[in-house]
C-alpha cells in the first residue's frame, strides 16, 4: 500500500498541466506527482525525483521566459510605475544567457544526454524578442486602457468536489464591466491542444471568483508570434461539460496509486523530452540520442 505526504492530499488539485502530462505518459504523471509524495518508497529515489521535476523543457523555455519577462512588467504597471520594451528585452536576453550558461543542469533534453546546440539558443533568443516587441507594438496597446485586476496569480476554485488550479496570465475590465479574460501563447497560432479546455477552466474561474456569467465574460488567447487574438465563447452547455470532464479526470488520476496503473508509454523522441528519462527503466532516449 502506497502511502503518499500529508501534504499530498491537503493541496491535490486538478490542472491543465497535469491533464496534459497525464495525456502524454501517464508514468511521467506517477514521477512527478505520486513518486515525489511518496513517504518512502523501496524502488524510488524520492530526492532524486523531487529535484528531476524541476528541470524544463527545452521547447517550453522561451514561452517559460516571456511569461516571466511579461509578469514583471505588468507587475511594473500595476504599481504605476511605466512598462519598458527596452528593459523586457535585456531581461529577456540575460535569462536566454543563464539557461545556456548551464543548459546541461537546467534544460531536460541537454541534462539527457544531447549535445549543446547553441544555435538554439540564438534561435530563441530572436524569436522571443521578436515577441516581445509584437507585445509592446500590436497587444499591450489593445489592453493598456483596460481596467487592471489581476495577472499571473495562483487560484483555486472548486469544480464539484474537485480543487482546480489555475493561473490566468491578465484579467481586466472594460468599462461596460466585462471581465477580460487573456491568456499569452508564444507558439505557432494554429497551436490547438485543447484550448477550449484550458480557457473554459480560467472562465469558470472567473465567473466564480468575479461572480458573472459566461456572457460577461470575455476570454482570449493572444499569440505572441502573429499579434492573432482569439476569441473564446462558451455556453451553459460546453461548461457544464467542461466541468465533467475535470471531475472525471481527476477521479481517473486518484483512483489508485499503485505503479501499475500508470504504465509507461515510451517514444524516442518523447523520452529524450521526459524530466525522468534518467530514471525510468522504460525510456527511450537514447533511441533518439543515437538517431
Ligand atoms: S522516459 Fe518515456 S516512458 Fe518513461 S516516464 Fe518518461 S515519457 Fe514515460
Amino acid at each position: 500500500m502506497v502511502e503518499l505526504e500529508d501534504w499530498y492530499y491537503r493541496y491535490s488539485a486538478w490542472s491543465f498541466s497535469k491533464h496534459r502530462l497525464w495525456d502524454l505518459c501517464k508514468r511521467a504523471y506517477y514521477y512527478r506527482y505520486i513518486g515525489i509524495a511518496m513517504k518512502e518508497s523501496e524502488n524510488l529515489d524520492i530526492p532524486q525525483l523531487k529535484k528531476l521535476k524541476d528541470l524544463n523543457s527545452r521547447f517550453a523555455l522561451q514561452g517559460k521566459l516571456i511569461h516571466e519577462v511579461l509578469e514583471n512588467q505588468i507587475g511594473q504597471h500595476y504599481l504605476g510605475r511605466g512598462m519598458s520594451e527596452n528593459g523586457a528585452k535585456i531581461q529577456y536576453t540575460q535569462r536566454v544567457e543563464q539557461y545556456r550558461k548551464k543548459a546541461k543542469e537546467t534544460l531536460i533534453e541537454y541534462f539527457n544526454g544531447e549535445t549543446i546546440d547553441e544555435k538554439f539558443f540564438d534561435l530563441i533568443r530572436a524569436n522571443g524578442l521578436d515577441q516581445i516587441s509584437m507585445f509592446f507594438g500590436v497587444i499591450w496597446p489593445q489592453l493598456k486602457d483596460l481596467e487592471y485586476l489581476r495577472h499571473e496569480k495562483f487560484d483555486r476554485f472548486k469544480v464539484g468536489n474537485v480543487e482546480a488550479i489555475v493561473k490566468v496570465d491578465y484579467i481586466s475590465k472594460t468599462k461596460d464591466d466585462k471581465l477580460v479574460v487573456s491568456d499569452w501563447k508564444t507558439g505557432a497560432d494554429n497551436e490547438e491542444y485543447e484550448s477550449d479546455l484550458q480557457i473554459g477552466t480560467y472562465v469558470l474561474w472567473a465567473m466564480e471568483n468575479y461572480e458573472k456569467e459566461p456572457e460577461e465574460i470575455r476570454s482570449e488567447l493572444i499569440y505572441l508570434t502573429t499579434g492573432v487574438m482569439r476569441s473564446y465563447e462558451f455556453s451553459v452547455k460546453q461548461l457544464e461539460e467542461i466541468k465533467r470532464k475535470i471531475v472525471e479526470d481527476f477521479e481517473i488520476m486518484n483512483k489508485t496509486y499503485d505503479i501499475d496503473y500508470f504504465p509507461p508509454d515510451p517514444n524516442p523522441k518523447k523520452c529524450l523530452s521526459c524530466q525522468f528519462a534518467t530514471v525510468c527503466p522504460h525510456s527511450m532516449a537514447i533511441e533518439q540520442l543515437n538517431r
